[in-house]
Protein backbone atom coordinates (compact mmCIF):
# COMPACT_ATOMS: atom_id res chain seq x y z
CA UNK A 1 0.00 0.00 0.00
CA UNK A 2 2.44 2.82 0.83
CA UNK A 3 4.38 1.58 -2.29
CA UNK A 4 1.53 2.99 -4.43
CA UNK A 5 0.48 5.69 -2.44
CA UNK A 6 4.19 7.45 -2.40
CA UNK A 7 4.25 7.61 -6.16
CA UNK A 8 0.44 8.81 -6.48
CA UNK A 9 1.21 11.32 -3.87
CA UNK A 10 4.52 12.61 -5.43
CA UNK A 11 2.63 13.02 -8.57
CA UNK A 12 -0.39 14.75 -7.42
CA UNK A 13 2.38 17.05 -5.10
CA UNK A 14 4.32 18.25 -8.74
CA UNK A 15 0.81 18.65 -10.39
CA UNK A 16 -0.39 20.88 -8.05
CA UNK A 17 3.02 23.27 -7.59
CA UNK A 18 3.20 23.05 -11.62
CA UNK A 19 -0.14 24.27 -11.21
CA UNK A 20 0.32 27.42 -8.21
CA UNK A 21 3.84 27.86 -10.69
CA UNK A 22 1.80 28.50 -13.55
CA UNK A 23 -0.79 30.84 -12.90
CA UNK A 24 2.07 32.93 -11.02
CA UNK A 25 3.80 33.15 -13.98
CA UNK A 26 1.08 34.04 -16.42
CA UNK A 27 -0.18 36.56 -14.19
CA UNK A 28 3.25 38.08 -13.82
CA UNK A 29 3.62 37.93 -17.55
CA UNK A 30 0.62 39.80 -18.14
CA UNK A 31 1.49 42.38 -15.30
CA UNK A 32 4.79 42.82 -17.07
CA UNK A 33 3.21 43.37 -21.00
CA UNK A 34 0.76 45.42 -19.39
CA UNK A 35 2.96 47.72 -17.33
CA UNK A 36 5.69 48.15 -20.51
CA UNK A 37 2.88 49.13 -22.82
CA UNK A 38 1.22 51.26 -20.25
CA UNK A 39 4.87 52.93 -20.40
CA UNK A 40 5.77 52.72 -23.84
CA UNK A 41 2.46 54.88 -24.24
CA UNK A 42 3.55 57.65 -21.23
CA UNK A 43 6.94 57.63 -22.71
CA UNK A 44 5.16 58.47 -26.18
CA UNK A 45 3.01 60.94 -24.72
CA UNK A 46 6.02 62.61 -22.76
CA UNK A 47 7.42 62.75 -26.64
CA UNK A 48 4.61 64.31 -27.93
CA UNK A 49 4.37 66.88 -25.21
CA UNK A 50 7.57 67.61 -26.02
CA UNK A 51 7.21 68.49 -29.94
CA UNK A 52 3.57 70.12 -29.18
CA UNK A 53 5.42 72.48 -26.63
CA UNK A 54 8.24 73.16 -29.02
CA UNK A 55 5.97 74.15 -31.77
CA UNK A 56 3.89 76.64 -29.36
CA UNK A 57 7.59 78.20 -29.20
CA UNK A 58 8.52 78.16 -32.95
CA UNK A 59 5.20 80.09 -34.06
CA UNK A 60 6.59 82.41 -31.56
CA UNK A 61 9.85 82.09 -33.08
CA UNK A 62 8.59 82.55 -36.31
CA UNK A 63 6.51 85.80 -35.85
CA UNK A 64 9.98 87.42 -34.57
CA UNK A 65 11.88 85.90 -37.28
CA UNK A 66 8.92 87.83 -39.47
CA UNK A 67 9.71 91.46 -37.81
CA UNK A 68 13.27 91.00 -37.61
CA UNK A 69 13.77 90.20 -41.38
CA UNK A 70 11.30 93.18 -42.08
CA UNK A 71 13.54 95.52 -40.18
CA UNK A 72 16.76 94.03 -41.92
CA UNK A 73 15.35 94.09 -45.22
CA UNK A 74 13.08 97.44 -45.69
CA UNK A 75 14.22 99.55 -42.66
CA UNK A 76 17.88 99.21 -42.16
CA UNK A 77 18.91 97.26 -45.25
CA UNK A 78 21.58 95.25 -43.02
CA UNK A 79 22.53 91.66 -43.89
CA UNK A 80 19.28 89.17 -43.34
CA UNK A 81 20.91 85.94 -44.49
CA UNK A 82 21.03 84.68 -40.90
CA UNK A 83 17.80 85.24 -39.87
CA UNK A 84 16.32 83.96 -43.15
CA UNK A 85 18.19 80.81 -42.38
CA UNK A 86 16.47 80.79 -39.11
CA UNK A 87 13.33 81.50 -40.41
CA UNK A 88 13.49 78.72 -42.73
CA UNK A 89 14.35 76.27 -40.39
CA UNK A 90 11.81 77.03 -38.05
CA UNK A 91 9.49 77.15 -40.81
CA UNK A 92 10.54 72.95 -41.18
CA UNK A 93 10.59 72.66 -37.90
CA UNK A 94 7.17 73.39 -37.01
CA UNK A 95 6.23 71.73 -40.21
CA UNK A 96 7.61 68.35 -39.41
CA UNK A 97 5.86 68.89 -36.15
CA UNK A 98 2.40 69.20 -37.32
CA UNK A 99 2.76 66.19 -39.66
CA UNK A 100 3.76 64.46 -36.77
CA UNK A 101 1.50 65.22 -34.64
CA UNK A 102 -1.70 65.33 -37.19
CA UNK A 103 -0.74 62.11 -38.73
CA UNK A 104 0.50 59.93 -35.38
CA UNK A 105 3.87 58.59 -37.02
CA UNK A 106 6.49 59.94 -35.01
CA UNK A 107 9.83 60.56 -35.57
CA UNK A 108 11.00 57.89 -32.58
CA UNK A 109 9.45 54.74 -35.04
CA UNK A 110 6.15 54.90 -32.40
CA UNK A 111 2.34 55.48 -33.19
CA UNK A 112 1.14 57.62 -31.54
CA UNK A 113 -3.20 56.60 -31.21
CA UNK A 114 -5.11 59.77 -31.47
CA UNK A 115 -7.54 60.57 -28.88
CA UNK A 116 -10.87 62.37 -29.50
CA UNK A 117 -10.07 65.41 -28.56
CA UNK A 118 -6.44 65.65 -30.24
CA UNK A 119 -8.65 65.17 -33.12
CA UNK A 120 -11.20 67.37 -32.56
CA UNK A 121 -8.17 70.05 -32.37
CA UNK A 122 -6.62 69.23 -35.27
CA UNK A 123 -9.25 68.01 -37.97
CA UNK A 124 -12.36 69.52 -35.79
CA UNK A 125 -13.46 73.14 -35.76
CA UNK A 126 -10.17 73.93 -34.49
CA UNK A 127 -8.53 72.29 -37.70
CA UNK A 128 -5.23 73.56 -36.18
CA UNK A 129 -3.62 70.98 -38.66
CA UNK A 130 -3.98 73.55 -41.34
CA UNK A 131 -4.20 76.85 -39.52
CA UNK A 132 -0.56 75.47 -38.47
CA UNK A 133 0.51 74.72 -42.48
CA UNK A 134 -1.53 78.05 -43.51
CA UNK A 135 0.79 80.20 -41.01
CA UNK A 136 3.74 78.73 -42.24
CA UNK A 137 2.95 78.73 -46.13
CA UNK A 138 2.61 82.64 -45.56
CA UNK A 139 5.89 82.44 -43.46
CA UNK A 140 7.56 80.88 -45.95
CA UNK A 141 5.94 83.20 -48.92
CA UNK A 142 7.25 86.14 -47.01
CA UNK A 143 11.05 84.53 -47.39
CA UNK A 144 11.03 85.16 -50.90
CA UNK A 145 8.88 88.42 -50.73
CA UNK A 146 11.09 91.83 -52.06
CA UNK A 147 8.51 94.17 -52.24
CA UNK A 148 7.48 95.75 -49.01
CA UNK A 149 3.93 96.33 -49.43
CA UNK A 150 3.52 92.63 -49.92
CA UNK A 151 5.41 91.80 -47.52
CA UNK A 152 3.40 93.72 -44.79
CA UNK A 153 0.11 92.40 -45.93
CA UNK A 154 1.63 88.82 -45.19
CA UNK A 155 3.33 89.86 -41.64
CA UNK A 156 -0.21 91.65 -40.76
CA UNK A 157 -1.86 88.42 -41.95
CA UNK A 158 0.63 86.33 -39.47
CA UNK A 159 0.48 88.93 -36.42
CA UNK A 160 -3.43 88.64 -36.93
CA UNK A 161 -3.48 84.73 -37.08
CA UNK A 162 -0.38 84.30 -34.35
CA UNK A 163 -2.07 84.74 -30.87
CA UNK A 164 -5.12 82.39 -31.80
CA UNK A 165 -2.89 80.15 -33.02
CA UNK A 166 -0.83 80.57 -29.97
CA UNK A 167 -3.71 79.98 -27.90
CA UNK A 168 -4.55 77.11 -29.49
CA UNK A 169 -1.14 74.81 -30.01
CA UNK A 170 -1.26 76.08 -25.92
CA UNK A 171 -4.55 73.95 -25.77
CA UNK A 172 -3.13 70.80 -27.77
CA UNK A 173 -0.04 71.31 -25.20
CA UNK A 174 -2.01 71.37 -22.17
CA UNK A 175 -4.10 68.29 -23.53
CA UNK A 176 -1.17 66.21 -24.28
CA UNK A 177 -0.03 67.21 -21.05
CA UNK A 178 -3.75 65.79 -19.69
CA UNK A 179 -3.59 62.74 -21.46
CA UNK A 180 -0.14 61.84 -19.85
CA UNK A 181 -1.40 62.45 -16.35
CA UNK A 182 -4.33 60.61 -17.14
CA UNK A 183 -2.14 57.66 -18.74
CA UNK A 184 -0.44 57.69 -15.54
CA UNK A 185 -3.25 57.51 -13.56
CA UNK A 186 -4.42 54.86 -15.15
CA UNK A 187 -0.83 52.59 -14.95
CA UNK A 188 -0.71 53.39 -10.99
CA UNK A 189 -4.15 51.79 -10.89
CA UNK A 190 -3.22 49.02 -12.78
CA UNK A 191 -0.11 48.74 -10.72
CA UNK A 192 -2.71 48.56 -7.31
CA UNK A 193 -5.05 46.27 -9.65
CA UNK A 194 -2.22 44.17 -10.64
CA UNK A 195 -1.07 43.83 -7.01
CA UNK A 196 -4.24 42.75 -5.75
CA UNK A 197 -5.07 39.88 -8.32
CA UNK A 198 -1.26 38.77 -7.17
CA UNK A 199 -2.18 38.74 -3.46
CA UNK A 200 -5.75 37.27 -4.19
CA UNK A 201 -4.29 34.41 -6.74
CA UNK A 202 -1.86 33.89 -4.19
CA UNK A 203 -4.68 33.43 -1.34
CA UNK A 204 -6.72 31.30 -3.45
CA UNK A 205 -3.63 29.18 -4.48
CA UNK A 206 -3.36 28.89 -0.88
CA UNK A 207 -6.63 27.73 -0.20
CA UNK A 208 -7.36 25.27 -3.27
CA UNK A 209 -4.12 24.23 -3.99
CA UNK A 210 -1.54 24.45 -0.80
CA UNK A 211 -4.07 23.48 1.79
CA UNK A 212 -5.80 20.49 -0.18
CA UNK A 213 -2.27 19.73 -0.70
CA UNK A 214 -0.76 19.67 2.45
CA UNK A 215 -3.99 18.20 3.84
CA UNK A 216 -2.93 14.86 1.26
CA UNK A 217 0.58 14.83 2.24
CA UNK A 218 -0.76 14.78 6.63
CA UNK A 219 -3.50 11.85 5.33
CA UNK A 220 -0.65 10.09 3.57
CA UNK A 221 1.34 10.32 6.14
CA UNK A 222 -1.30 9.27 8.81
CA UNK A 223 -1.95 6.09 6.62
CA UNK A 224 1.59 5.12 6.57
CA UNK A 225 1.79 5.68 10.55
CA UNK A 226 -1.83 3.20 10.94
CA UNK A 227 -0.16 0.59 8.40
CA UNK A 228 3.12 0.93 10.74
CA UNK A 229 0.91 0.56 13.86
CA UNK A 230 -1.02 -2.29 12.73
CA UNK A 231 1.99 -4.10 11.16
CA UNK A 232 4.00 -3.17 14.57
CA UNK A 233 1.01 -4.94 16.37
CA UNK A 234 0.71 -8.03 13.91
CA UNK A 235 3.92 -8.31 14.78
CA UNK A 236 3.80 -7.89 18.67
CA UNK A 237 1.05 -10.39 18.53
CA UNK A 238 2.39 -13.08 16.48
CA UNK A 239 5.55 -12.56 18.79
CA UNK A 240 3.37 -13.30 21.86
CA UNK A 241 1.66 -16.19 19.52
CA UNK A 242 4.89 -17.05 19.06
CA UNK A 243 6.43 -17.22 22.55
CA UNK A 244 2.94 -18.92 24.11
CA UNK A 245 3.37 -21.92 21.17
CA UNK A 246 7.19 -21.93 22.25
CA UNK A 247 6.32 -22.55 26.20
CA UNK A 248 3.75 -25.15 24.93
CA UNK A 249 6.43 -26.95 22.77
CA UNK A 250 9.17 -26.79 26.25
CA UNK A 251 5.95 -27.45 28.25
CA UNK A 252 5.33 -30.43 25.83
CA UNK A 253 8.79 -31.82 25.68
CA UNK A 254 9.86 -31.05 29.43
CA UNK A 255 6.40 -32.63 30.87
CA UNK A 256 5.25 -35.69 31.37
CA UNK A 257 1.73 -35.80 29.84
CA UNK A 258 0.53 -38.80 32.26
CA UNK A 259 1.11 -37.22 35.36
CA UNK A 260 1.96 -33.93 34.09
CA UNK A 261 5.43 -33.58 36.15
CA UNK A 262 8.39 -32.35 35.00
CA UNK A 263 10.13 -35.43 32.97
CA UNK A 264 14.31 -36.16 32.51
CA UNK A 265 15.46 -34.16 29.80
CA UNK A 266 15.39 -30.55 32.55
CA UNK A 267 16.52 -32.72 35.34
CA UNK A 268 19.96 -33.42 34.69
CA UNK A 269 20.86 -29.45 33.99
CA UNK A 270 18.77 -29.00 37.45
CA UNK A 271 20.95 -31.30 39.11
CA UNK A 272 24.31 -30.00 37.40
CA UNK A 273 23.28 -26.38 39.00
CA UNK A 274 22.61 -27.46 42.24
CA UNK A 275 26.13 -29.42 42.50
CA UNK A 276 27.76 -26.42 40.95
CA UNK A 277 25.92 -24.25 43.73
CA UNK A 278 27.15 -26.80 46.44
CA UNK A 279 31.03 -26.22 45.06
CA UNK A 280 30.98 -22.23 44.79
CA UNK A 281 28.66 -21.48 47.84
CA UNK A 282 28.20 -24.15 50.04
CA UNK A 283 24.15 -24.08 49.02
CA UNK A 284 22.94 -27.47 50.72
CA UNK A 285 20.47 -29.65 48.39
CA UNK A 286 19.34 -33.37 48.61
CA UNK A 287 17.76 -35.76 45.72
CA UNK A 288 15.61 -38.82 46.46
CA UNK A 289 15.00 -41.63 44.28
CA UNK A 290 11.96 -43.02 44.93
CA UNK A 291 10.16 -46.12 43.27
CA UNK A 292 6.79 -47.96 43.69
CA UNK A 293 7.07 -51.23 45.20
CA UNK A 294 5.55 -54.36 43.02
CA UNK A 295 4.21 -52.20 40.99
CA UNK A 296 4.21 -54.83 37.92
CA UNK A 297 2.15 -56.56 40.23
CA UNK A 298 -0.75 -53.82 40.47
CA UNK A 299 -0.89 -53.94 36.65
CA UNK A 300 -1.22 -57.67 37.06
CA UNK A 301 -4.34 -57.63 39.47
CA UNK A 302 -6.00 -54.50 38.56
CA UNK A 303 -4.96 -53.46 34.88
CA UNK A 304 -2.99 -50.92 33.26
CA UNK A 305 -5.41 -48.06 33.11
CA UNK A 306 -5.44 -49.16 36.83
CA UNK A 307 -1.89 -48.78 36.99
CA UNK A 308 -1.99 -45.40 35.39
CA UNK A 309 -4.71 -44.08 37.85
CA UNK A 310 -1.94 -45.32 40.63
CA UNK A 311 1.03 -43.11 38.80
CA UNK A 312 -0.96 -40.19 38.07
CA UNK A 313 -2.61 -40.38 41.74
CA UNK A 314 0.38 -40.43 43.57
CA UNK A 315 2.19 -37.70 41.24
CA UNK A 316 -0.37 -35.70 43.09
CA UNK A 317 0.32 -37.19 46.87
CA UNK A 318 4.17 -36.04 45.65
CA UNK A 319 3.08 -32.42 44.66
CA UNK A 320 0.77 -32.25 47.43
CA UNK A 321 3.62 -33.35 50.21
CA UNK A 322 6.40 -31.14 51.02
CA UNK A 323 7.09 -27.43 50.33
CA UNK A 324 6.12 -25.71 46.93
CA UNK A 325 9.66 -24.95 46.46
CA UNK A 326 10.50 -28.93 46.03
CA UNK A 327 10.75 -30.13 42.45
CA UNK A 328 9.15 -33.27 41.16
CA UNK A 329 9.95 -35.63 38.43
CA UNK A 330 8.99 -38.65 36.76
CA UNK A 331 12.24 -40.35 35.61
CA UNK A 332 11.14 -43.50 34.45
CA UNK A 333 7.92 -46.19 34.61
CA UNK A 334 7.24 -45.83 37.97
CA UNK A 335 10.37 -44.39 39.21
CA UNK A 336 10.21 -40.25 40.41
CA UNK A 337 13.12 -37.89 41.95
CA UNK A 338 12.03 -35.21 44.03
CA UNK A 339 14.64 -32.19 44.59
CA UNK A 340 15.03 -30.83 48.26
CA UNK A 341 16.60 -27.57 47.95
CA UNK A 342 18.52 -25.18 50.42
CA UNK A 343 17.37 -27.36 53.16
CA UNK A 344 19.22 -29.31 56.15
CA UNK A 345 19.82 -33.00 55.49
CA UNK A 346 16.87 -33.99 58.47
CA UNK A 347 14.48 -31.68 57.54
CA UNK A 348 14.97 -33.44 53.90
CA UNK A 349 14.65 -36.99 55.62
CA UNK A 350 11.74 -35.94 57.17
CA UNK A 351 9.77 -35.05 53.94
CA UNK A 352 10.38 -38.48 52.43
CA UNK A 353 9.57 -40.94 54.96
CA UNK A 354 6.40 -38.63 55.40
CA UNK A 355 5.71 -39.41 52.00
CA UNK A 356 6.71 -42.69 52.51
CA UNK A 357 4.40 -42.98 55.44
CA UNK A 358 1.62 -40.95 53.52
CA UNK A 359 1.68 -43.10 50.39
CA UNK A 360 1.24 -46.42 52.62
CA UNK A 361 -1.53 -45.24 54.21
CA UNK A 362 -3.09 -43.92 50.72
CA UNK A 363 -5.76 -45.42 49.58
CA UNK A 364 -5.36 -45.13 45.70
CA UNK A 365 -9.15 -45.22 44.22
CA UNK A 366 -9.75 -46.61 40.59
CA UNK A 367 -13.63 -46.84 39.27
CA UNK A 368 -14.34 -47.96 43.06
CA UNK A 369 -11.15 -50.21 43.60
CA UNK A 370 -9.19 -49.13 46.52
CA UNK A 371 -5.86 -50.03 45.85
CA UNK A 372 -3.01 -50.02 47.90
CA UNK A 373 0.73 -49.43 47.42
CA UNK A 374 4.22 -48.44 49.39
CA UNK A 375 7.64 -47.23 47.95
CA UNK A 376 10.91 -47.21 48.33
CA UNK A 377 13.31 -44.41 48.35
CA UNK A 378 17.18 -43.45 48.61
CA UNK A 379 18.16 -40.39 49.18
CA UNK A 380 21.59 -38.50 49.05
CA UNK A 381 22.31 -35.24 50.60
CA UNK A 382 24.94 -33.08 50.88
CA UNK A 383 25.41 -33.46 54.25
CA UNK A 384 26.20 -36.52 54.15
CA UNK A 385 29.14 -36.38 52.00
CA UNK A 386 30.11 -34.06 48.82
CA UNK A 387 29.36 -35.53 45.39
CA UNK A 388 31.37 -34.69 42.58
CA UNK A 389 29.67 -34.85 39.64
CA UNK A 390 25.73 -36.24 37.98
CA UNK A 391 26.72 -39.64 37.03
CA UNK A 392 28.44 -40.23 40.55
CA UNK A 393 24.98 -39.13 41.80
CA UNK A 394 23.08 -41.22 40.16
CA UNK A 395 24.98 -44.03 41.26
CA UNK A 396 24.77 -43.35 44.74
CA UNK A 397 20.94 -42.72 45.16
CA UNK A 398 20.41 -45.70 42.77
CA UNK A 399 22.17 -47.49 44.99
CA UNK A 400 20.72 -46.52 48.28
CA UNK A 401 16.84 -47.49 46.56
CA UNK A 402 18.49 -50.82 45.36
CA UNK A 403 19.22 -50.86 49.39
CA UNK A 404 16.10 -50.05 50.70
CA UNK A 405 13.97 -52.72 48.30
CA UNK A 406 16.64 -55.35 49.28
CA UNK A 407 15.57 -54.44 52.78
CA UNK A 408 12.17 -54.85 52.56
CA UNK A 409 11.40 -52.27 50.43
CA UNK A 410 8.13 -49.50 51.98
CA UNK A 411 11.73 -47.13 53.30
CA UNK A 412 14.18 -44.69 52.76
CA UNK A 413 17.65 -45.56 52.68
CA UNK A 414 20.64 -42.64 52.82
CA UNK A 415 23.21 -43.03 50.26
CA UNK A 416 26.50 -43.48 50.84
CA UNK A 417 30.10 -42.91 49.26
CA UNK A 418 31.19 -45.54 46.34
P1 LIG B 1 9.95 -53.46 42.41
O1 LIG B 1 9.29 -53.39 43.74
O2 LIG B 1 11.21 -54.26 42.45
O3 LIG B 1 10.17 -52.15 41.83
O4 LIG B 1 8.99 -54.27 41.51
P2 LIG B 1 8.15 -53.66 40.29
O5 LIG B 1 7.17 -54.62 39.87
O6 LIG B 1 7.65 -52.36 40.68
O7 LIG B 1 9.26 -53.46 39.22
P3 LIG B 1 9.39 -53.93 37.75
O8 LIG B 1 10.58 -53.18 37.15
O9 LIG B 1 9.53 -55.42 37.71
O10 LIG B 1 8.10 -53.59 37.03
C1 LIG B 1 7.75 -52.27 36.70
C2 LIG B 1 6.49 -52.31 35.96
O11 LIG B 1 5.93 -51.05 35.72
C3 LIG B 1 6.64 -52.92 34.60
C4 LIG B 1 5.83 -52.07 33.66
O12 LIG B 1 4.88 -52.75 32.94
C5 LIG B 1 5.16 -51.11 34.58
N1 LIG B 1 5.01 -49.84 33.96
C6 LIG B 1 6.02 -49.06 33.51
N2 LIG B 1 5.48 -47.91 33.01
C7 LIG B 1 4.11 -47.96 33.17
C8 LIG B 1 3.04 -47.08 32.85
O13 LIG B 1 3.21 -45.99 32.34
N3 LIG B 1 1.78 -47.49 33.15
C9 LIG B 1 1.55 -48.69 33.72
N4 LIG B 1 0.29 -49.05 34.01
N5 LIG B 1 2.55 -49.55 34.01
C10 LIG B 1 3.83 -49.20 33.73
MG1 LIG C 1 11.30 -49.59 38.80
MG1 LIG D 1 8.94 -50.68 41.14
Amino acid sequence: MADNTQPALHRLITKRYMLAVVLIAILSSFAAYTLKSAISDVDNTAYVVNISGSQRMLSQHIALDIHRLYQQRFITNSEQDTTEDALTQHINKMGEANQQLASGQLKNNQTLEQSEAIRHLYFGDINLYDRVNQYLNTATQLIDTEDEHTFLTLMNQIDNVSEDLLIDLDKAVNQYQFEGDERLRIIKNLEVGLWLITLLTLVLEVIFIFRPMAKEVIKSREAEQRLLNSLEEQIELRTYKLEAANKQLKDLASKDPLTNLNNRLTLEFEIEALIKGFHANQCPFGIALIDIDFFKKINDAYGHLAGDHVLKEFAEILQSQGRDSDKAYRVGGEEFVVILNRLPSERAQDIIQELINQTRSHHFNFEGQHINATISAGLYHTDLFPIANTRDLFCVIDKALYESKANGRDKLTLAVPI
